[in-house]
């Protein structure tokens, strides 16, 4: 674990929490056409925890990934600003794919705390702006930032 990353979040005592919820939510997972099950954990601004697992489905592309689906879960309970995220899956380790970082961009800052899982149980530790650099972001569609 890189532990520069999380002394950084010294306040976020419940990392551990954290990733044992990912691990719990996963075996909800619904992946009869990949058997790539994930579970996700987000911790939000106010200290909750939200969980999500990937759903499949027969049309492929309607597919959900366990990261948008615990953010959707945030959203909807009101929360707007994520502190740290977790995912576990059964690969060695597995990244949000593209999709989700750009989905958790609206929510998250570039610091917040990534906790990947391998399939040893040893947490791998990012930040946000490690993965996703360059989201694109609401700012960007600002008028001022328009040219004619
Ligand atoms: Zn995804």
């Amino acid at each position: 674990m890189n532990h520069n990353h999380v002394n950084k979040f010294k306040d976020l005592a419940n990392v551990q929490t954290l990733l044992n919820q990912a691990i719990e939510v996963r075996k909800a997972a619904y992946a009869p056409y990949s058997d790539f099950k994930v579970g996700a954990a987000l911790l939000a601004a106010s200290g909750k925890i939200y969980t999500g697992c990937n759903v499949e489905n027969a049309s492929y592309g309607a597919s959900i990934c366990a990261e948008k689906n615990a953010a959707l879960s945030a959203v909807k309970a009101g929360e707007r600003h994520f502190k740290a995220l977790a995912v576990v899956a059964n690969t060695p380790l597995t990244y949000p794919c593209g999709i989700c970082l750009q989905f958790l961009s609206e929510f998250a800052d570039s610091d917040m705390l990534v906790l990947l899982l391998d399939e040893e149980g040893q947490p791998s530790t990012y930040l946000f702006g490690d993965l996703l650099p360059k989201a694109f972001k609401k700012s960007q569609m600002e008028p001022e930032n328009h040219k004619n």
